[in-house]
């Protein structure tokens, strides 16, 4: 039998239970899902869904260091062309309105905008064929100087990068906004 008091701002099996889902993570979701009056569905099938497309691209970094071989700059291939997922978001959309099916338009919608949030995040001091291929020509906000050896310690020292930091931070945050602020109170919690 569990004895451990319940710390007072931490909620309990039977709060979170009936709390959809409590994280203010969900929220731009939830939203979304009233505008669109799709039904209501597990906060852990948004929460997959969201987590895989913005993985999706780099998954092709297999494909780059197994089977390509660094030959070609992995933001090349298909899995991060802005024209691929356009169209392919395009068709989807438009299926879901034309069968009138509110649940899966919600998913596809979190799912494209998790892709075009991973390729404007890589377009900060990554290139990305943004108008290929009507228009062979990289875009990066800023360019990382070539500065210090081993080649990776130019993106660590690099500001963008404690940007990373900062946003994986922030996802916590608010993810797990109960146990941030114990954290911040009494210092850090358990996993
Ligand atoms: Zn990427």
């Amino acid at each position: 039998m569990n004895t451990e008091p319940e710390h007072p701002l931490r909620l309990s099996e039977s709060q979170r239970r009936n709390v959809p889902c409590s994280s203010p993570i969900c929220l731009p979701v939830t939203s979304l899902q009233k505008a669109l009056r799709a039904p209501e569905s597990s906060p852990k099938l948004y929460m997959a869904t969201g987590l895989v497309a913005s993985i999706l691209p780099d998954t092709d970094l297999i494909y780059f260091f197994l089977i390509d071989h660094r030959l070609h700059h992995h933001h090349t291939y298909w899995t991060h062309l802005p024209v691929f997922w356009v169209s392919i978001l395009a068709l989807a959309i438009t299926s879901c309105l034309l069968m009138k099916k509110r649940a899966p338009l919600l998913l596809v919608l979190l799912f494209g905008v998790n892709i075009v949030l991973h390729l404007a995040l890589d377009s900060i001091v990554g290139d990305i064929w943004w108008l290929a291929p009507f228009l062979n020509k990289p875009f990066a906000m800023f360019s990382v100087p070539a500065q210090y050896s081993p080649w990776y310690l130019n993106f660590i020292l690099h500001w963008s990068f404690w940007l990373e930091i900062a946003i994986t931070f922030a996802a916590y945050a608010a993810w797990r906004p109960n146990r941030v602020a114990i954290s911040l109170q009494t210092g850090p919690v358990g996993p």
